[in-house]
């Protein structure tokens, strides 16, 4: 019920993308609402693909098959699919060049864009923030390790990716469209071969991808704490991201697929698929023939920024990956912390995690705490390394929706 794509080619070689059938129970559809999204739909609708299901001022939140609505939560709308739901969706009639570029991002509101590199974050804020910007970075760094759907998707979706990268370039005004790439010498003479559009070359090691490390590499210097992107001139977006707004302007089919990489152990299963979002990962691990067995968990995303799932856990925009990997290396609980300073010296910022977790702790966290946690690109390499499991990288996500 999703399409597997090839693994990497020669360069030149046309993408070959065979979509699969969909399966014949894929169940319940699950789709979280968001911040400040109100449904537009009631328990027992009749919906289709691609349908609005809720909607906010800053993206829609739309159902991947046709089905019924089933149940309706303040936090989500779950989709039980009809028996003819039809998966992949063709494509349908693409919005006017006109109308998607009169006002871009509405636009991105419209097709239900929100940022596919895994925060979420509403892609029609950013490109309005972003007007007059002079960079847009094709951020196809995925430093995260044994994660390759950007890779693929740069590979072999090449016209959508440059196509959203161009869009994006046009709706905000800049002249410059920059490939951030990890180091790897085979993946760079690939690409040479595929775009023409200038490369900026980061280290290989994690946590190269972060917003905040590519800046520097593309302006010689870290931004200050709480400075954003747009406010140095430049925009980035996710690989994910631009290959959906390119499906969007190219085939008229919102954001309700979600590339990303499946993996199962060191040496087994290991896919690119575009999914349906919504997809509870026990029917995509049954789909791909994979049975969890008591020994191991999930994790949605990758081992460093990733989270503990469940077979029940759905797919979201922002689900990058889905690994099954044994349960000794999920996070054992928490102890006490013994103070031996690892989180502070794994900082790639310099940051004093266990410091900054507990000054935010405080219902009125001083205004050095609020800017270092502005400053925080939720790497998780405190929480790697710390010996008490303690999960700061988790306790910052969690401060960021609060203090920001
Ligand atoms: S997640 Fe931890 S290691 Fe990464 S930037 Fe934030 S405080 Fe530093
Ligand atoms: S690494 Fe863990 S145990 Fe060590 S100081 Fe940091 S929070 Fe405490």
């Amino acid at each position: 019920m999703y399409r597997p794509i090839p693994q990497p080619r020669p360069p030149h070689a046309a993408p070959a993308l065979a979509w699969s059938v969909l399966g014949a129970t894929p169940g319940e559809l699950t789709y979280g609402l968001g911040r400040g999204a109100v449904p537009e739909v009631c328990v027992g609708d009749a919906v289709v693909a691609g349908q609005v299901l809720a909607r906010s001022a800053a993206f829609t939140v739309r159902s991947a098959l046709a089905g019924t609505v089933a149940t309706l939560t303040p936090s989500a709308v779950q989709v039980t699919p009809a028996s003819t739901a039809v998966w992949p969706p063709s494509a349908q009639t693409p919005t006017p060049e006109a109308t998607a570029f009169a006002d871009f991002p509405a636009f991105l509101a419209e097709i239900g864009l929100r940022g596919m590199g895994g925060a979420l974050f509403p892609a029609a804020l950013k490109v309005r923030a972003s007007r007059g910007v002079r960079t847009v970075v094709i951020n196809a760094a995925e430093c995260e390790p044994g994660l390759s759907i950007d890779r693929t998707l740069l590979l072999h979706e090449r016209d959508l990716v440059l196509g959203g990268a161009r869009a994006v370039a046009r709706a905000v005004g800049a002249e410059r469209v920059v490939l951030a790439l990890r180091r790897d010498a085979d993946l760079e003479t690939q690409v040479r071969a595929l775009y023409d559009v200038e490369l900026l070359r980061l280290g290989n090691r994690y946590p190269a991808g972060a917003e905040r490390l590519i800046l520097r590499a593309l302006t010689g210097s870290l931004p200050p704490a709480g400075v954003l992107p747009f406010q140095v001139g430049v925009v980035l977006h996710n690989v994910a991201s631009l290959w959906a707004i390119g499906r969007a302007l190219r085939d008229g089919v919102p954001a309700i697929e979600r590339p990303l990489t499946l993996r199962v152990g060191a040496g087994g299963v290991h896919r690119d698929l575009i999914v349906p979002v919504g997809l509870r990962i026990g029917t995509l691990l049954q789909q791909e023939g994979v049975a969890l067995s008591p020994t191991e968990g999930v994790v949605c995303g990758g081992l460093m920024m990733g989270t503990a799932a469940t077979v029940e856990t759905p797919i979201t925009l922002g689900t990058t990956a889905v690994l099954v990997v044994p349960r000794q290396q999920l996070r054992p609980p928490a102890r006490s912390c013994i103070r031996c300073g690892a989180c502070c010296d794994a900082c790639p910022l310099g940051l004093h995690p266990v410091a900054l977790v507990r000054e935010l702790s405080n219902p009125r966290p001083s205004a050095a705490a609020r800017a270092q946690l502005a400053e925080c690109f939720l790497c998780g390499c405190c929480s790697a390394v710390c010996p008490a499991y303690l999960p700061l990288a988790e306790d910052l996500r969690r401060a960021t929706s609060t203090q920001r």
